[in-house]
């Protein structure tokens, strides 16, 4: 699939109003004998007991890690007429990156200002770890999870901040281990209002018991 398919699959998805899971393919027995060649190329004795399952379980794994999990995205008329911020915080998630096949791994983040409609708050969970799964570079996870809440809800505003550390980076000594890169995606009055955008990054900025 081409990332201009995939594109147009992700659309899609939120036309429908609903997530489903089916957008990849995995071809488990060809990834179990591509881990083989792999470990084979690195060196490694493939036919050693201790490695005779290996090949299955990294396609096991990487068939985890790939494979998101449908949920409808149910949302509820703002009957109230709730106006002030609503921020889930520190949702933990791991993607892995589409750059090195390492995981990158933290706390997202997510918050909106609701307009007509409102959404379970389980489900902003869900759409982290929806995108999570998938070949990943942060920033994209960042902003996927910022435009599929402004496709679902079309709030007032939405705010997206991701804290990760990425294994890439920090076992190859690139960074310090435990070094977080952070993204935000801040769109409509959480972008545009000083005072909202404000409230949101205090919701949102780290306190002296959260480590
Ligand atoms: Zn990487």
């Amino acid at each position: 699939m081409t990332v201009n398919d995939r594109r147009l699959d992700e659309l899609t998805l939120v036309e429908n109003g609903r997530i489903n899971g089916n957008h990849r393919r995995i071809d488990h027995g060809a990834v179990e004998r591509a881990a083989e060649d792999l470990l084979r190329a690195l060196g490694a004795d493939v036919d050693a007991e201790a490695l005779e399952e290996t090949p299955r379980r990294v396609a096991d794994a990487y068939a985890e890690l790939l494979t998101p999990h449908p949920f409808r995205a149910t949302t509820f008329p703002n009957d109230d007429g709730y106006d002030e911020l609503i921020v889930a915080r520190s949702i933990p998630f791991h993607s892995l990156c589409m750059h090195h096949l390492l995981p990158f791994h933290g706390v997202a983040h997510v918050g909106y200002l609701p307009g007509e409609r409102i959404i379970g708050l389980s489900k902003l969970g869900r759409v982290v770890e929806y995108f999570s799964r998938d070949l990943q570079i942060q920033e994209r996870l960042t902003t996927q999870i910022a435009g599929w809440l402004q496709c679902e809800l079309d709030p007032k505003g939405v705010g997206v901040v991701l804290e990760a550390e990425h294994l890439c980076m920090s076992l190859r000594g690139v960074q310090k281990l435990g070094a977080k890169t952070v993204t935000s995606a801040l769109r409509g009055l959480i972008r545009d209002d000083a005072r909202t955008r404000q409230e949101f990054l205090a919701l949102t900025a780290r306190t002296s018991h959260d480590q």
